[in-house]
């Protein structure tokens, strides 16, 4: 086994709907097109078509979406996205997905995240034990037989949402800590809607506790990467179209970066990856964690993220295992789970 796989490492950006698997994802389309809702061979194309714009990944998300929303199909692929993560030693994964509403089939924003919350409850397996809710972590931190993964959720809000949207997905999230929603999330096409609609659901969502990050600088777009610095987010993704002014910011507020390596070129949003701000957030010891963005989208893996880190910026495996290490400290989860975490790591770091 490649070293990046074994070693215990933490997901701290990953979407649900884009981290499906595409086996899945085409049987999925094939039983649709068999039934006449869609046409296979259009959708297995763009399935299949490995160069995205991050235009082209908006539109197969809606694709992906046609396909994935109905509760049992949501509950199978949150249990197999889950476990794909545990299967490359993912000890600790944030898993974040937007909760969605169709009335025809009689879904609700509730009833999706209930969906999520049942593909969790199936995962346990005779080799696989999860933990999603806090009140278990002690019961599940002395089984020692099996290999474990712990999973919180962050609800997220699409930028296609209304101000009324973004308020009835934060009040969802804050109904549902106690199954594991711990923060908010900001994503969806970075070219729609305007930082101002969304403001006032973080904002509440934060003064009721929950942690919030936010996808900050896909696109040029100073004023509105400058307020959500302003806004001080527990974290933010990407970080990719960054000026002087919002590099100084974001130095000078320490705010914890998710770098999405694989998703930011092959979206082309960074040009190549000698030249991503990976090296220079790492070189003056910013925090910053590696993470995936949309593993199925993207055809990546975390070890996947850990080996291009090492090949492109010569990253040796000591560095390594510190930058895995060091996630802890960004999680959203409380002490208890950053203990916990630390003590597998403590145990990781006599093998090495
Ligand atoms: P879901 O929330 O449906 O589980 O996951 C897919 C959704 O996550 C997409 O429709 C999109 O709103 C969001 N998403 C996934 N990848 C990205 C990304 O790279 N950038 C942004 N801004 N949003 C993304």
């Amino acid at each position: 086994m490649e070293w990046w796989v074994s070693v215990p490492k933490v997901e701290l950006h990953a979407h649900l709907n884009g981290s499906i698997r595409n086996s899945t994802l085409l049987e999925l389309a094939r039983e649709l097109g068999d039934k006449g809702t869609i046409v296979f061979s259009d959708f297995e194309h763009v399935i299949r078509k490995n160069d995205r714009t991050l235009r082209e990944v908006f539109k197969l998300f809606d694709l992906i979406h046609v396909v994935t929303t109905d509760h049992k199909t949501i509950t199978r692929i949150t249990k197999e996205v889950v476990e794909d993560f545990a299967a490359e030693n993912v000890v600790y994964l944030e898993l974040r997905t937007t909760p969605k509403r169709n009335d025809s089939i009689g879904m609700s924003k509730r009833s999706y995240m209930e969906a999520v919350v049942d593909g969790l409850r199936s995962v346990s397996s005779s080799n696989l034990d999860i933990n999603f809710s806090c009140d278990d972590l002690e019961k599940f931190s002395k089984n020692q037989t099996k290999k474990k993964i712990i999973v919180r959720l962050l609800l997220s809000i699409d930028r296609r949402e209304s101000t009324a949207s973004a308020m009835e997905t934060v009040n969802l999230a804050l109904e549902m800590k106690d199954m594991g929603v711990i923060g908010i999330d900001l994503s969806g096409n970075p070219t729609v809607g305007e930082w101002a609609t969304f403001f006032p659901a973080l904002k509440f969502a934060r003064e009721q506790g929950l942690s919030v990050t936010l996808h900050c600088g896909e696109v040029p777009n100073s004023v509105e990467i400058q307020a959500m610095l302003d806004f001080l987010p527990g974290r933010i993704g990407h970080a990719c179209c960054f000026q002087d002014e919002e590099w100084r910011k974001l130095r000078s507020y320490k705010i914890p970066v998710e770098i999405c390596l694989t998703s930011n070129i092959r979206t082309e949003t960074i040009s190549s990856v000698d030249v991503h701000h990976f090296a220079d957030l790492y070189k003056e010891n910013h925090p910053i964690v590696l993470c995936t963005d949309d593993t199925g989208v993207f055809s990546t893996s975390l070890s996947n993220e850990y080996a291009l880190v090492s090949s492109a910026f010569g990253l040796g495996k000591m560095e390594l295992f510190e930058l895995a290490r060091k996630a802890v400290d960004f999680i959203f989860a409380g002490n208890e789970v950053k203990m916990e975490l630390m003590k597998v790591y403590e145990s990781a770091a006599t093998t090495l």
